[in-house]
């Protein structure tokens, strides 16, 4: 990675006078991806294993430093509203970025991704919304020379909860590549990948002076 790590700026360093930037960051896909976990996790380091749905929460933000620049993320989350696919044009209106979650064990989430990619476009008032596809949950997944093998004796209880994974990081790949996006495979359970996603696309926002300059 060519631009610096992400630091959280004290409150001195903020109360001098260099301008903040606020970004605006979408996070959609299905339901149960993982959208809310991954916001946790960048914005405080928490994960919640029994976070069932988003209900109220839909708004949270921090201050980074990406590159040189103090930058203000709000980042929005869907507050459960997916389920009823009725995200709103307010949700949508002024994004800079948007994080498009799928889950790697659960196909059909990933099917659903160009239909949100098309929603964001539809919703979106402006083209030049930078974009990542994030397969979440890497974790849950084991090797296929291990899947169905040893999941019948009792010490390998654990693995077998884990699941096959059912899109490959090539195909996320493939998508991303014909949509022009960013891509990443991420678990917010492990905290891998979930600083570097947001990272990543607030460079590329940065890297994009019409979309974030007054
Ligand atoms: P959302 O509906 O897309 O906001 O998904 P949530 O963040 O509410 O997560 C849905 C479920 O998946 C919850 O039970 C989470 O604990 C779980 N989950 C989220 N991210 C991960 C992950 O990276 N790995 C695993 N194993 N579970 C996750
Ligand atoms: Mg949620």
């Amino acid at each position: 990675m060519a631009h610096k790590k992400l630091d959280d700026y004290t409150e001195d360093d903020l109360g001098q006078d260099q301008p903040i930037t606020s970004l605006k960051i979408l996070v959609i896909g299905e339901s149960n991806v993982g959208k809310s976990s991954l916001m946790n996790r960048f914005i405080d380091d928490t994960f919640d294993p029994n976070m069932a749905n988003t209900i109220g929460v839909d708004y949270r933000s921090r201050v980074v430093n990406v590159d040189g620049q103090t930058v203000q993320l709000g980042i929005w989350d869907t507050a459960g509203q997916e389920r009823f696919r009725t995200l709103t044009p307010t949700y949508y209106r002024n994004a800079q970025g948007a994080v498009i979650v799928y889950d790697v064990t659960r196909r059909q989430t990933f099917e659903r991704v160009e239909q949100w990619l098309q929603e964001l476009d539809a919703y979106v008032n402006r083209t030049d919304v930078v974009k990542m596809i994030v397969g979440n949950k890497t974790d849950l997944v084991i090797e296929s020379t291990e899947a169905g093998s040893n999941c019948d004796n009792e010490t390998s209880a654990r693995v077998c909860v884990q699941k096959n994974r059912e899109v490959s990081r090539e195909e996320g790949q493939q998508l991303a590549r014909r949509h022009s996006t960013l891509f990443i495979e991420a678990s917010a359970l492990e905290n891998d990948n979930v600083q570097v996603c947001f990272e990543d696309l607030v460079y590329h926002i940065l890297q994009t002076p019409g979309l974030w300059e007054a």
